[in-house]
């Protein structure tokens, strides 16, 4: 009999997870809260830093898990986890040999920045937000017309005290970077400006990137915090920065305000941690065991976790971390059940 492990959580962690457990001879079931697969990767337009269509990577992945008939249940909240079974806010409970948290994380929410308007004023939106547009067939200011002028903010919910999020998001500064190029190709003549504190670049191809962006793509990098924003009476954005390189205040008018926004640990986190005796992170993500041998391994033996639900990852990480996770589990099966 295949032992099963219970994955919770349907995106692109939970799916590479159960696809490498399969591959092992293990059973795996997926819960997911949402009522398909994909986790926050739907809806993404394109992926940095080769631009390639995040569908090219999501559709194949959500095909092979259909095709290795794993187990999936749809629109299901887990409210308490252990090493063997989770329990559905239904009351049900699905027994497991082993559990894998793979849940990700939550994108700030940008309301919480208020001097920035997002909500208050119609052109101010969120990298989401700029995704969805660029998927849905076109970006445009909210009367339809095109933005000329067009500043995009680093570091929105990330690496902020006020906000109790002191992190870096660490996928921020090349989704903007990508973002910026995506921009210029769409609107050749815009001015566009990337405000940022640091810009880190730290993946394969992404400094490159950033490179590219000054040299080819004539994108302004001004290092300068935003510090708030107002709309104007023709609905256009007006800024204040302080340029910290030269020193100088700045003020400008732009047609559309970019946020980019950070990566939160889940707000659930708290009670489930509680309730199944795993040790959370100050910034609220779960914490592993140590950043090296113990990587993808809880305090709880028995329970594991594949990519964003223990730190911001990128798409590449989570499905590389994926696969170390269902190695973690099949050594544990074996020691434990003599699998
Ligand atoms: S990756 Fe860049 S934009 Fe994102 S939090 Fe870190 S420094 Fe800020």
């Amino acid at each position: 009999m295949a032992y099963r492990v219970v994955i919770v959580g349907g995106g692109a962690a939970g799916m590479q997870t159960a696809l490498e457990l399969k591959s092992r001879g293990i059973e795996p079931v997926i819960v997911e809260r949402d009522i398909e697969l994909g986790g926050k990767v739907r809806g993404w337009h394109k992926l940095f830093p080769t631009f390639v269509p995040a569908s090219d990577v999501l559709f194949p992945l959500a095909q092979r898990v259909k095709a290795a008939r794993v187990r999936c249940f749809y629109g299901q909240e887990v409210t308490d986890i252990a090493s063997d079974g989770v329990t559905l806010r239904s009351g049900e409970r699905i027994p497991a040999d082993a559990v894998v948290m793979a849940t990700g994380f939550t994108l700030f929410d940008a309301h919480r920045k208020q001097e920035y308007g997002y909500g208050l004023y119609d052109n101010v939106i969120t990298s989401v937000d700029l995704e969805r547009m660029m998927n849905g067939g076109g970006v445009t200011l909210a009367d339809g017309t095109k933005p000329q002028r067009i500043a995009i903010l680093h570091c929105v919910g990330s690496r902020d005290e006020k906000v109790g999020q002191r992190h870096c998001s660490k996928v921020c500064c090349i989704t903007g970077v990508k973002q910026a190029i995506e921009l210029r190709e769409m609107f050749p003549d815009a001015d566009i400006f990337n405000f940022y504190m640091d810009i880190r670049m730290f993946g394969p191809g992404y400094e490159e990137l950033y490179r590219e962006a000054q040299e080819k793509y004539n994108i302004h990098f001004v290092r300068g915090r935003i510090s708030e924003a107002a709309e104007t009476i023709d609905k256009r954005i007006q800024i204040k920065a302080e340029d910290t390189l030269t020193g100088r205040p700045l003020r400008m008018t732009i047609d559309m305000l970019v946020l980019l926004v950070g990566m939160s640990a889940n707000y659930e986190n708290e009670g489930i941690a509680q309730r199944a005796g795993l040790e959370l992170a100050p910034n609220g993500y779960f914490k592993t065991v140590d950043n090296f041998l113990g990587a993808v391994s809880s305090n709880r033996r028995g329970i594991f976790y594949a990519g964003a639900v223990t730190g911001a990852k990128s798409l590449a990480d989570t499905l590389a971390e994926a696969s170390l996770t269902a190695s973690a589990v099949d050594d544990y099966l074996k020691e434990v059940f003599n699998k």
